[in-house]
């Protein structure tokens, strides 16, 4: 499964309802509302993702 990262949900990657293409990587989401949120300001959810992996709030 993939995550989308804008709302968190998993998402089937075969059945993916939005993806985006962005520097290589395709990022997949559950709604055409978290796609255009990915699509205003993707280098903050990928960075934030990245983020995450290390950091704990
Ligand atoms: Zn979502």
């Amino acid at each position: 499964m993939a995550q989308d990262l804008v709302c968190g949900m998993a998402v089937d990657e075969k059945t993916p309802v939005a993806t985006v293409q962005y520097k290589d990587q395709t990022y997949y989401f559950c709604s055409q509302h978290c796609k255009e949120k990915f699509k205003e300001h993707p280098e903050k959810y990928v960075e934030r993702q990245a983020s995450d992996r290390v950091h704990h709030h």
